[in-house]
């Protein structure tokens, strides 16, 4: 659905004609090819299909978004970050909140009953004093157009992903700036996510304890087979080496099942074949059931969760992330059980979009409301999004598929969320394409990503870590790059 014809219209950071757009596209794609700025192509006509590799999809300029939101986006970030720390921290709350849900949702329940099972070897960690959370997260929002207000579409804690290609797409547009007329430069926000998403990492390694001289540990790095982003990935990886010399091995969850082990003498140091210890697990993988084909990954993910390397994320991490809370911390009163300063709760609440839950028993009893917002779905479903206990893109019901899913009814809805749907102004962009360009209507989500590490009580990082811009046609509903539906792109502050 696109937003209603009266919804305002931001101006194009830039006017370009025909003319002008070809010489620009061909500048930013080798300029792209020229600096990273890639996604692997796995065509097989080339002769070694692992290293074909095109262009990122991206947009050729970057998008306009009100200088005082943007700021303050970024300025609520550490807050977000240390809410999922503290959420996560109360367990009893996790499992009372996400119950209902896990009941019809077996991946919910999968991670629920991985942190009860390790709960004693966490117990044990943190009286060893090893106990190292990272979280780099990506909060992401959409400008909301009735109220000028960036809400937030979802907090992602674990794989949040593109954060070094964004980095580049900021690079990209101050170059391509330089040769536009319009474009001021100064007016992109400096992107500092390919130098602060590394250096949390090592600072989670080295909390872990297993770096260092002599003492040979890795950070693995957990993926999906055959990622097409792995460009992204790699760029962290150079990074690693490069800031910190630091190595890191990819695995599968499958790979880590198989190759890595406790070690008997600690009982809780993940040493991998050859004998070298893991100092950070970093997940970017493990956010669908698709990642757990068997027993053997989750008993991978199992070993990662008791291991004395620094996790990101830990479970609690990923379940604090997830709809389903995301849904109940906007119930009244309950974020604020987690926020100690009123006044950071109510800037916190200022990106709250609307969000009911579907449990028939929160429905019936109308908790938060939701008895009359499921009423108000029946009759105007374009105004709302139905979200399933998923991530990754693709799975959220909308318009007349979500009215039908909610006249089915049945306990089933508890592992769905209801949410007020946003509606962004349109712009006009420029979106380029495996070299091939096309001029559109769309609409933009930002991310601003956040990194925090927790050394058992002590926070040795929190903030904020840069951002993302995606943008995609103004009549498609979902916005993932990965997935196939948006462009890389970057903010142009107004
Ligand atoms: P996922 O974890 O799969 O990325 P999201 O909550 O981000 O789930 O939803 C996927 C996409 O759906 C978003 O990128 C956005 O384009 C669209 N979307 C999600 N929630 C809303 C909403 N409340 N209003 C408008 N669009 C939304
Ligand atoms: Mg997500
Ligand atoms: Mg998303």
């Amino acid at each position: 659905m696109s937003p209603p014809a009266d919804a305002p219209r931001a101006t194009s950071s830039v006017e370009l004609t025909t003319e002008q757009i070809g010489p620009l596209v061909d500048d930013a794609v080798v300029w792209a090819n020229q600096h990273g700025l890639l996604v692997a192509l796995k065509d097989p006509k080339f002769v070694n299909p692992e290293y074909a590799v095109i262009h990122a999809p991206l947009s050729l300029t970057p998008v306009p978004f009100p200088r005082e939101r943007f700021e303050l986006a970024q300025k609520v970030q550490p807050l977000f970050n240390s809410l999922v720390d503290a959420v996560a921290a109360d367990e009893p709350y996790l499992e009372a909140v996400l119950r209902p849900a896990a009941q019809h949702d077996e991946f919910t329940a999968r991670l629920l009953r991985v942190l009860s099972d390790t709960r004693g070897a966490r117990a044990a960690l943190r009286a060893a004093g090893s106990e190292v959370a990272l979280g780099i997260h990506r909060s992401d929002y959409m400008l909301d157009a009735p109220s000028g207000k960036f809400l937030q579409v979802e907090l992602n804690t674990i794989a949040s992903s593109f954060g070094c290609l964004s980095a580049l797409t900021t690079r990209l547009h101050g170059y391509l700036g330089l040769r536009m007329e319009g474009l001021d430069a100064s007016s992109l926000p400096p992107n500092p996510s390919l130098e602060a998403l590394p250096d949390a990492l090592a600072a989670a390694a080295a909390a872990s304890g297993h770096m260092g001289p002599g003492r040979g540990g890795v950070v693995v790095m957990v993926v999906q087979p055959g990622e097409r982003n792995a460009y992204d990935q790699q760029w962290l990886q150079l990074q690693l080496w490069e800031r910190h010399r630091l190595r890191t091995l990819r695995m599968t969850l499958a790979d880590i099942a198989r190759t890595a082990r406790l070690d008997p003498g600690t009982g809780s140091t993940a040493v991998l074949a050859g004998g070298q210890p893991v100092a950070c697990f970093y997940f970017r993988a493990g956010y669908t059931p698709n990642d757990y084909p068997s027993d053997a990954e989750w008993a991978g993910r199992e070993l990662v969760e008791r291991s004395n390397a620094a996790k990101c994320p830990t479970v609690a991490y990923q379940l604090a992330g997830t709809k389903k809370v995301q849904q109940d911390l906007a119930r009244p009163g309950s974020l604020e059980r987690f926020v100690p300063d009123p006044r950071d709760a109510a800037l916190l609440r200022e990106f709250f979009a609307g969000l009911w839950s579907l449990d028939p028993a929160d429905v019936a009893a109308d908790v938060g409301g939701a008895a009359g917002a499921v009423r108000q779905a029946l009759e105007h479903p374009e105004a709302f999004v139905l979200k399933p206990q998923r991530e990754g893109g693709g799975n959220n019901l909308y318009d007349e598929e979500l009215r039908q899913r909610l006249r089915e009814g049945g306990e089933g809805l508890s592992a769905f969320i209801l949410m007020q749907r946003i509606l962004p102004p349109t712009n006009q962009s420029v979106l380029v394409r495996n070299g091939q360009w096309q001029q559109s209507d769309t609409l933009s989500e930002l991310g601003i990503y956040g990194t925090f590490v927790r050394h058992n009580d002590k926070v040795l990082v929190n903030q904020q870590a840069g951002h993302l811009v995606r943008t995609k046609t103004a009549s498609s509903n979902e916005g993932g790059v990965a997935a196939g539906f948006a462009v890389l792109d970057s903010p142009f502050l107004v």
